[in-house]
């Protein structure tokens, strides 16, 4: 079975399925959505995704469109489904670790398997699914952090030194605002805050979030509407970019703030944030969990997509393994 890559993302010609498309893919074809991040939603008119991520991305994108939604594991048949295949083949949703929701699609046929991961991460988190990698003859898998120098330390013991370093800017006087996306890594820090003993606020789009987290069972602690007249006390998270003013206003300027990002690893990252500080919570696989993830699908060749896809790519092939980088702006087409 032939594959292609083309604006920058997978498409199954002969299934009429793309693979994260980030641009509206019209009536004929449909779109796997692995998770509820911008760059990989978009007005599609068909898709197949998750119940997590059906909810997220309707709070996110409006409009009406055709959902399939899978549970992780169940394997179904695309022709059972009433769609339009022009040749036997089975999809099934793994979980992804990344996102609630986010997941990874194993599509199969009698050409063989492609694994597909979007983002994902190996390391169990507090608020996602746990990763479940499976074996497959073609992985395409994100790489966002394919080099050496990012290896992450554990969850946990990140949390501890964002816990310690709210601790400290409270004690002087100031509103500790962690800058984190609204969906996945605020949820993530969020049950080490309020375990903490922390009062902690949330920015309008992360509460948003965090409710559709709660929805799907997750615990994450009793947190605060977002209403800067009670910051001071409090710890803030709000996505990186947010208009602050208010916050910074009410508290009479006494705003520190700390970036949550796997970039924390570059010197240069508080700098590139503007914070006064970084921590490296990832959402993300780091360099040895990327190498670990292909080790556990143990696939015939690798094709690598964002970050440094292409050093990645050389890693793998050193290691043996055939691997190649996908680009952003190069079409292909490939044999499964
Ligand atoms: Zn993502």
């Amino acid at each position: 079975m032939e594959f292609e890559f083309h604006r920058g993302a997978v498409h199954l010609p002969s299934l009429g399925l793309w693979l994260d498309a980030h641009k509206p893919i019209g009536p004929a074809e449909a779109v796997f959505v692995s998770h509820a991040h911008s760059d990989h939603i978009a007005g599609h008119a068909e898709v197949f995704l998750t119940p997590a991520t059906r909810d997220l991305m309707r709070a996110r994108v409006s409009g009406e469109r055709i959902e399939h939604v899978l549970e992780f594991g169940r394997r179904v048949d695309l022709s059972d489904a009433g769609f339009k295949v022009r040749r036997p083949a089975h999809l099934t949703l793994l979980p992804a670790g990344h996102v609630l929701g986010s997941a990874m699609s194993l599509v199969e046929t009698d050409a063989g398997s492609l694994l597909y991961t979007g983002d994902f991460k190996l390391q169990a988190g507090r608020s996602a699914e746990v990763c479940e990698p499976r074996h497959a003859d073609v992985l395409v898998m994100e790489t966002t952090f394919g080099r050496p120098k990012y290896a992450f330390p554990p969850l946990s013991e990140v949390a501890a030194q964002v816990v310690t370093w709210c601790r400290a800017t409270l004690a002087e006087g100031a509103v500790p605002l962690l800058l984190a996306y609204s969906l996945g890594k605020s949820q993530e820090i969020l049950p080490s805050l309020t375990e903490a003993g922390f009062r902690v606020m949330l920015s309008q789009p992360t509460a948003k979030m965090t409710r559709i987290y709660a929805r799907f069972g997750r615990d994450l602690g009793a947190w605060e509407e977002w209403d800067v007249e009670r910051a001071a006390g409090a710890v803030v998270l709000a996505p990186p970019g947010a208009k602050l003013n208010a916050l910074k206003a009410a508290v009479g300027g006494k705003v520190r703030t700390a970036v949550l990002t796997g970039w924390a690893i570059d010197s240069s990252c508080r700098y590139r944030y503007q914070a006064d500080a970084a921590f490296p919570l990832s959402d993300h696989a780091d360099f040895p969990d990327l190498l670990e993830f292909v080790k556990r699908v143990a696939p015939k060749r690798v094709f690598t997509l964002h970050g440094y896809a292409t050093e990645f790519a050389t890693k793998l092939r050193e290691q043996g393994i055939e691997a190649w980088a996908l680009g952003e702006e190069n079409q292909l087409t490939l044999k499964l």
